[in-house]
Parts: C-alpha cells; structure tokens; sequence
C-alpha cells in the first residue's frame, strides 16, 4: 500500500516526538461504570458523620450491657428506615473465659517510652513484621482516664454473661438470591470513650452502604447482606456465632419452590474496623502528627495463611481497583496480613478481606493510632480529613460491592 508523501512525513514525526519527549506508555483512562459512579455519590461526608455521631451517643458499646442493646435498638431502626430488608438479630450466649494467665493486661496503661527499633526483626500480629518506632498498645479499663463526666457516667455498667445479639439487613438479589456477599463491621467497643473509631467508623460504613443499596431505584443481581457485628473486642464471638448457626444453611430454598434462600450461598466477605485515622508513625519522642498524613490511604488485607487466600488476594485487588476508579480522595493499598477482626472466623470457608485506615499488624499493633481503645477516641477527636478517609473506605467498598453483584439504576 501506497502512502501519500505528507502522511508518512507526519507519521515519522509523530513517531520520533514519541520517542523523544513522551512516555513510553501513554495514560489510559479507567472504564467508568455510570451507574456505579451515581451510586457512590449517594455517599456524603456529613451523612457519614452523622452517622457516626449517632453511634456515639452509646458510649463505648460495650458488649454485655445497656448501652451495647440500646445501640443495637438503634441500628436496626436505622436499617428500617432505610429501607433495608429483613432485618434479624443473630442471638447466643457469651461467657467471659477466665482469665490468662502470664498475660500483660495493664500493657498501655501506663503510657510507656517509644521503641526505636535498631536492624532487629520484630514480628507483629498476622505474619506483620514492625518497623521503625513503635509504641505499647492496650485497653484502658480505668475510668478516671476519662475527663468527661458524663461518659464516665455512661460507660460505668459493667458487662455481664448472657445472652448477645447481632443485626443484620439483607438486600435480596434480582436474578441470583441465592448468592451473597457479606459486609461488615463490628458495633461493640470498649476503653471508656465513644468507640467513634474502633469501630463507629466501621459500622457506620456498613450502615451508610445499606441506605444506599436499599433505595428503591437501586438493583443488584446478587444478595448483600450488612452486618453489625456483637463481641467482636472479646474474640470475634458475635461473627463465630453467625457462622455456627448459619454456615450449615447456606444456598438451601426454604420453604422449597418459593425462591427465597433465608441464607445465601456466601461468595465473600468484607470487613471494616477502624477507618478513619492515618497520622503515622509516632514520633520519637512519643508523640504523634495531629493531622491526617496526606499521604493516608486504605488498607485492605487478606491473610496470606487462609485456606481461600488466592480468591481473598483477587478479591483485595478488585477493592483496590474500585478506590482507582471511584473514591475520591485517598488512595488504597493491598497487603497480605489480615488479622484480628470478623473476616478471620470467615477466610477458611469463603474469600475474605478487610479494610481498615492502616495495616492491623504493622501499623496499628505498633501503636500508630493513640486513640485506639482509649477515652480520646471520641467523635471530637477527629477532624474531616478523618472522616474523609471513612468515607474514601464506603465508595471503595460500595463500588467494589456494586461491580461483584451487578448492581444498579433501574
Ligand atoms: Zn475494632
């Protein structure tokens, strides 16, 4: 094939300013679902905040008492007023083990000097390794270290043995309802502040995503089911006990020929715990950035030791995919060392991830968030470009839900 002189004049030019001034691979832009895009900005910071601010009013949420039921009553009406369907408790007994012996229960009581490490290798919860400076962490249990009368006041019924709950609400699938993915989040806090973070920020995600799937415009081919879960501070028992009741059930119609499947085959399940504070690491001399890094991001981990890690670590880089395309501000990162949170009872059985604000082993083991399980974790504690981050965690997770379920504008 001939061409004309001037078109292979302009087509070697172009080549040769290619070579010369551009990069070798140009910047593609990321395929955008529209429906899914309206979807997450039916998310909004000041919703999310309210959100979280309503939890607070709960005090700590302390599993086994008043305040810990008072929440549960409280989301669940939420749910309802959402529209979210079918909202049910998971009902069974906790009772407090004894108590370890050889154990460091006081750790993180008294504030203690920051470790600096220097070339050693020192190992951290879920396979972690800690870098860097390092501080004690704990649960304080003393609740003079609260300042606010009031919430002393509130958080003063101690946990009693006996029976725990649960909530849960469910969008059913169009086309498959007998498949389901599972989002969570834990409800329940303990160290005499307002659990604002650990985990309001959480739950108030799951509950935020619930609102938006539950519009009446909004369609997913595949069941959601959102999950607040109980006990999560004393051992994950809360999401032990869904699946000791609930795992034998799965996929099956009940009653038969009527198309309703009261528990879904699970297909994944997505944690969140703590979303909102990204300040760092502390500094050396034990005090920490009081603003947001600019540099906060995401961190969604599976657990490279589960029986279902390969699907989990497809399943992390899908939720890291969806932030690229649809969360707004922070970006998010992907690591392999998912631990001490709902989704660990899941990961042997189905693909399971969680997103938090930093890595559970790394980051926040070495003490990188002051406010966890401390009275300062508090709904003033925290500053918009906090709460920002919780948000940036909802639209990952609800575009990451949307694209795994086909959900959409009708
Ligand atoms: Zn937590």
């Amino acid at each position: 094939m001939k061409l004309p002189r001037m078109k292979l004049f302009v087509l070697g030019f172009a080549v040769v300013a290619a070579a010369t001034t551009l990069p070798a691979q140009q910047p593609t832009a990321p395929v955008i679902n529209e429906s899914i895009r309206t979807l997450v900005s039916r998310l909004d910071l000041e919703k999310y905040k309210a959100t979280v601010k309503g939890l607070t009013q709960f005090g700590d949420r302390r599993q086994g008492t008043k305040r810990n039921r008072d929440a549960a009553d409280w989301i669940e009406a939420q749910l309802k007023s959402y529209g979210c369907a079918n909202v049910e408790r998971i009902t069974y007994e906790y009772k407090t083990p004894p108590p370890r012996t050889g154990g460091n229960a006081a750790a993180g009581q008294k504030p203690q000097a920051p470790i600096i490490a220097s070339g050693e290798m020192r190992m951290g919860p879920g396979g972690s390794r800690y870098r860097g400076i390092t501080r004690r962490t704990g649960v304080n249990t003393d609740p003079m270290k609260q300042p606010d009368e009031k919430l002393r006041a509130l958080n003063s019924e101690p946990a009693v043995d006996g029976p725990r709950q649960d909530v849960v609400c469910t969008k059913v699938g169009s086309t498959h309802p007998e498949e389901m993915y599972i989002v969570g989040a834990h409800f329940d806090g303990h160290g005499w502040g307002e659990a604002a973070n650990d985990d309001g920020s959480g739950t108030a995600l799951v509950m935020e995503l619930a609102r938006v799937f539950s519009m009446p415009d909004v369609v997913s081919d595949r069941t959601i089911r959102f999950a607040l879960w109980n006990n999560e501070e004393t051992g994950t028992n809360g999401a032990r006990a869904y699946i000791e009741q609930r795992q034998k059930l799965q996929g099956k119609e009940d009653p038969p020929g009527s198309g309703r499947y009261p528990e879904p085959k699970w297909l994944g399940m997505i944690q969140h715990d703590m979303m909102m504070w990204d300040h760092g690491m502390p500094r050396a001399d034990g005090t920490w950035n009081p603003e947001q890094r600019p540099e906060a991001d995401v961190n969604i981990e599976f657990q490279s030791t589960a029986k279902r890690a390969d699907e989990a670590m497809k399943l992390a880089f899908l939720f890291r995919e969806a932030n690229e395309k649809y969360a707004t501000d922070y970006p998010a990162a992907v690591g392999p060392h998912m631990t001490n949170t709902d989704s660990g009872p899941f990961m042997d059985i189905v693909p399971a991830i969680s997103l938090r604000e930093n890595e559970r082993g790394m980051h926040t083991g070495a003490g990188w968030n002051p406010t966890w399980h401390q009275p300062i974790d508090v709904f003033a504690t925290f500053s918009d470009k906090d709460f920002r981050l919780g948000l940036n965690a909802a639209q990952t997770t609800l575009a990451g839900v949307a694209t795994l379920t086909n959900a959409r504008l009708k």
